[in-house]
């Protein structure tokens, strides 16, 4: 069994019940446990569970109970969960705030009227408020990072690839993580690093890496330095944008200088890309999206609307047109359009080099070549030569890069009830490089002086390098 979590402090919650902070799916507080070993681990409602239900946030999913149990659900009990509760969350992970929910909006604990961050904001809230040691999400563009960053607690997304997610509700296939909340990254990497999940290859989940290659990953990552006085931290130019909250941008600062003390070298680096990644995102994301949600028609899958075929309006249409929350129709109307052949071009193909365009960015500033891709791995030396993959621009190599998590403190609640999709989109700007990269991604609190919310910190690693990168995020807790 792993090493539980520090047991988190749970004065404070006599008077609280469900409605306070809505994080819950379903129930008022928290299951509790007979036995008081293992840990206790509370699980976004888009991931499968045996004994509870599996909505999604969505009309259309309502009383969903799933035949079989997300393998990360099994994995994790085998090493002593015990599962609290299912998490609110926004629509099938489509949102930043986890206000588009058929349950309402989780609310901060941080401060009244205030957002968790989302999508899996309920799994967030549940930790802060230590109702569960340890929270599982997903993280599509930053589901796990935005939440963690705006409630105060550790999010981390591993790379794509590593964590089955076999039983989790797909959002964008090629995009989708599932990953760890808790309060510390020590206890995230002693639950995914010493107990040996990073290893497991899933049959079932046919984009799990398969062992041979994880071996290979693996001895790729060995070979490079753990001492934080043999590493480099690179600080992504193009992350300082002009609607960065100065007191974010202090705290990046001094979390730059904190590592510096400890003996790594900070350097500057580009990743010209970056501004263009939060389009890309949201052309594929909402493809992929489109196409996965067409199977809830009420025929083969969701709860099925009540009236039959009308004239003009067969039964999947009034199903859907029930059961789908705004922003979900929103992403589906968008995604069918992108994939259509009048904008397949000019949307969906473009956004697809663009996001090639950032993950060449990430590989020309890691010291440590992608174990996935690095084209000498093949001696495919010439074709490296060819695409230019093998270049790598700048001076110096970093081994990970230092950004904020979200430019701004959490908005009011109120304040968000009157915004557009596309603002709530910008949330997302520092977080989907990383997703469209594939690539490992933790966000870390650093206290504000003067404010109850502290900032989140980015580190992104290369390929494999998540276990490497938890132990830096350790330094800057
Ligand atoms: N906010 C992003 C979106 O709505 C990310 C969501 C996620 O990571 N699940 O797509």
């Amino acid at each position: 069994a792993c090493r539980p979590a520090p047991t988190a402090s749970r004065s404070n919650t006599s008077c609280r019940c469900q409605s306070t902070y809505n994080h819950f799916v379903g129930q008022d507080a928290p299951r509790t446990p007979e036995a008081s070993s293992g840990f206790t681990l509370a699980v976004k409602d888009n991931i499968a569970t045996a004994d509870l239900p599996t909505q999604c946030a969505s009309r259309i999913l309502a009383g969903h109970q799933s035949p079989f149990e997300a393998t990360i659900v099994r994995q994790l009990r085998e090493r002593g969960a015990f599962v609290v509760g299912k998490t609110n969350m926004d629509e099938f992970g489509m949102g930043s705030h986890s206000t588009n929910s058929s349950h309402g909006p989780v609310r901060n604990p941080l401060s009244d009227d205030v957002a968790a961050g989302g999508s899996s904001g309920g799994s967030a809230v549940a930790v802060q408020l230590g109702d569960a040691e340890m929270a599982i999400g997903t993280d599509t563009g930053g589901s796990i990072r935005l939440p963690a960053a705006y409630t105060g607690t550790v999010g981390y997304k591993p790379s794509y690839g590593m964590i089955s997610r076999f039983g989790v509700v797909p959002y964008a296939n090629s995009l989708d993580t599932v990953g760890v909340i808790a309060k510390d990254a020590e206890s995230i990497r002693s639950l995914v690093f010493d107990t040996g999940i990073h290893k497991e290859n899933d049959p079932n989940d046919p984009t799990s890496l398969p062992t041979a290659s994880r071996e290979r990953c693996s001895a790729a990552v060995r070979r490079q330095p753990f001492d934080l006085s043999g590493l480099t931290i690179g600080i992504p130019l193009e992350y300082n944008i002009q609607e960065l909250d100065p007191s974010i941008r202090e705290a990046w600062d001094s979390a730059a200088r904190t590592l510096q003390k400890q003996g790594a070298q900070v350097v500057p680096v580009s990743l010209p890309t970056t501004t263009e990644a939060l389009c890309a995102y949201y052309v594929l994301a909402p493809a992929e999206a489109s196409s996965n949600l067409a199977k809830y028609d009420g025929v083969r899958y969701g709860a099925r609307s009540e009236e039959r075929d009308g004239p003009g309006e067969p039964l999947y249409s009034r199903t859907r047109g029930a059961g789908f929350g705004d922003e979900v129709k929103r992403r589906i109307l968008l995604g069918t359009y992108s994939l259509s052949s009048e904008a397949m071009d000019n949307y969906f193909i473009q956004a697809q080099k663009v996001r090639r365009l950032v993950q060449r960015d990430f590989d020309r500033v890691f010291r440590a070549e992608n174990p996935l891709q690095d084209p000498r791995q093949f001696d495919l030396s010439d074709m490296a030569e060819a695409t230019g993959m093998a270049d790598k621009h700048g001076p110096v190599q970093v081994d990970f890069l230092l950004s904020p998590t979200a430019p701004t403190f959490p908005p009011k609640l109120s304040e968000l009830r009157g915004q557009s999709s596309v603002d709530a989109f910008m949330n997302d700007v520092f977080t989907v490089p990383a997703s469209l990269a594939g690539l490992p991604a933790v966000s870390i609190p650093a206290p504000v002086e003067g404010s109850v919310f502290p900032a989140g910190l980015q580190l992104i690693g290369q390929y494999w390098n998540d276990e490497r990168m938890l132990v830096v995020a350790e330094k800057l807790q």
